[in-house]
């Protein structure tokens, strides 16, 4: 089963520390900015999860949106 990270929609691992398996940073659990358009921080998390510390999306001051 192949799960998509919600933050740049690359393919991920399962599991409680996922990292990608496809982009630029395939091996890597932070998300390749040029892929989620996003600023360097964000981690693979799979669509549907929460965000967790370190990635850039559980900060308390960043909106729940993505
Ligand atoms: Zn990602
Ligand atoms: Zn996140």
């Amino acid at each position: 089963m192949t799960a998509k990270c919600k933050h740049c929609g690359q393919a991920i691992t399962d599991g409680e520390h996922p990292v990608h398996t496809a982009g630029d940073y395939r091996g890597k659990n932070r998300c390749c900015p040029g892929d989620s358009g996003l600023p360097y921080g964000y981690e693979a998390a799979p669509e549907g999860a929460e965000c967790s510390y370190p990635c850039l999306g559980a900060s308390p001051t960043e909106p729940n949106n993505h």
